[in-house]
């Protein structure tokens, strides 16, 4: 195995003082995986005191932040790298499901690769020989593609309610199995889940949404109960079937969707659309008399459902924002016969900024309604009228229209709510008929719209 050359370095550092150190977690999984690993963790018997010593008094000075101190992880920041530093520990308690009562310091590695969660995350690999310690087989497991409890997989669940879901975004994200016994032990376990924080949990999904294959993770957890605990607005889009429209399940072609978009690399934001962008079926279904479903204006309910879920899981405002309103406009319906009014009015109600994204959205969409790929020239029509109509640089937007909200209220339009409204009306007059917009003939339409509300 190829070690970075600091590492070596940095294991002489720990040398000198008769300390060990060893690469632990994540990338020593990948090294197995034969991955380009990504961050260093780093086991040691050095206590974060020592730790803070052994780099401050380097040669070199590193910089050494006490991230976790109660968990007795350091971050270092040495020679332009930074990587996390943790002692040995061992961890008792866990009454809340979430955290442990009690970190204790260990004296060995192998009793701190005891309390980690899956054998392919408890290897360590000493530094600087690559010594490997192995204890629960997590080399075979990788090589096999198992994801698996460290021990008795029902105890390590309860522990930490957040390891259940750990377990299914490694299925998405490595690809791998879930070992049987893991994977049963979830459906028990969820009362455990149910206290783990919203933003362990958005992080989860964060990188679920990352892997190749999202549906990889969302199945597993269907099957296992922790959709319905997460996500039970998507849990309950199972048999929701879509006669007359296409042949999946409103689940299954949200699964679908996501892992299109996924796929195709869009946006986070675009990836959550695709997923959520259907919710509103299951309150919006009516069944006419030949038992035909149908979901009228299911866009508006499937963003108030979006915007529940997002908001729980403690997404940033202006996040949820803009996944909601990709959602909700996701329904559009362009015709060759639209006049170039229409296609500007789609163009403000959609927001240019947003047109991108919306046309990704509904090629992911379009896929999921029968898993095959959208034709080449998909949704071609409509973005060529667009360009075209930004190439004509007509106004979009109250900000180029001919007069500003002070114009009026020179010319006698009181501030306030007058204003705003009769200043929509012109931007609607002016996307109707762009000739229209002059200084003259809107200040003409406002004072006329004025006097209704005088
Ligand atoms: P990635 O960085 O890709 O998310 P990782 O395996 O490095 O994967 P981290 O969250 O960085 O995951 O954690 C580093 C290591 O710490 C893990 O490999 C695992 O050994 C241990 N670990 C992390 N979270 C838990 C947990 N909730 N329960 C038990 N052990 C954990
Ligand atoms: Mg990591």
């Amino acid at each position: 195995m190829n070690i970075h050359p600091i590492l070596k370095e940095i294991a002489s550092l720990f040398d000198a003082r008769g300390r060990q150190v060893y690469l632990v977690g994540g990338m020593v999984r990948d090294l197995f995986l034969g991955k380009k690993a990504q961050d260093w963790d780093l086991a040691t018997d050095a206590a974060p005191e020592e730790v803070g010593i052994i780099f401050r008094e380097s040669k070199t000075r590193g910089r050494v932040i006490p991230t976790g101190i109660k968990h007795g992880t350091v971050t270092v920041h040495y020679k332009s790298h930074s990587f996390e530093v943790t002692t040995f520990r061992t961890e008792t308690g866990y009454s809340d499901g979430r955290r442990p009562d009690r970190v204790s310091y260990a004296a060995s590695i192998e009793e701190d690769l005891a309390r980690r969660d899956f054998t392919m995350n408890a290897i360590a690999l000493r530094l600087p020989g690559g010594e490997i310690t192995d204890p629960f087989g997590g080399a075979a497991d990788i090589k096999r593609r198992l994801i698996r409890c460290v021990g008795n997989p029902f105890e390590r669940f309860s522990e930490d309610g957040l390891r259940p879901l750990r377990a299914v975004r490694f299925a998405a994200q490595l690809g791998f199995d879930l070992d049987e016994i893991t994977l049963e032990a979830i459906p028990l376990s969820l009362w455990v889940s149910a206290l783990v924080s919203a933003e362990r949990i958005r992080d989860e999904l964060d990188k679920i949404l990352a892997a190749e294959i999202p549906s990889r993770a969302f199945r597993p957890m269907e099957d296992t109960g922790l959709l319905k605990l997460i996500l039970p607005e998507l849990a309950v889009c199972r048999g929701l079937e879509q006669k007359g429209f296409h042949r999946f399940d409103v689940l299954d072609h949200s699964l679908l969707a996501c892992d299109y978009a996924a796929r195709e690399r869009f946006s986070r934001e675009v990836k959550l659309a695709a997923l959520l962008h259907d919710l509103g079926k299951v309150p919006a279904v009516k069944f006419d008399a030949g038992g035909i479903p149908t979901f009228y204006r299911h866009e508006a309910e499937s963003a108030r459902l979006a915007r529940g879920i997002l908001t729980r899981l403690r997404y940033p405002n202006a996040f949820v924002d803009s996944v909601c309103h990709l959602i909700s406009e996701h329904m559009f319906h362009y015709e060759e016969n639209w006049s170039d009014a229409a296609v500007r009015r789609f163009i403000v109600r959609a927001g240019p900024e947003c047109l991108e994204d919306l046309y990704r959205l509904r090629r992911a969409d379009s896929y999921a309604s029968a898993a095959r790929e959208p034709p080449e020239d998909f949704l071609l029509p409509l973005a060529e009228r667009v360009d075209r109509i930004f190439a004509e640089r007509n106004a979009l937007s109250l900000k180029s229209l001919a007069v500003s909200g002070r114009d009026l209220i020179a010319a006698g339009v009181k501030p306030g709510k007058t204003l705003g409204i009769i200043l929509r009306e012109l931007l609607e007059t002016v996307l109707e008929d762009p000739e229209l917009n002059t200084r003259e003939k809107l200040l003409e339409i406002a004072g006329n719209i004025n006097k209704r509300y005088l």
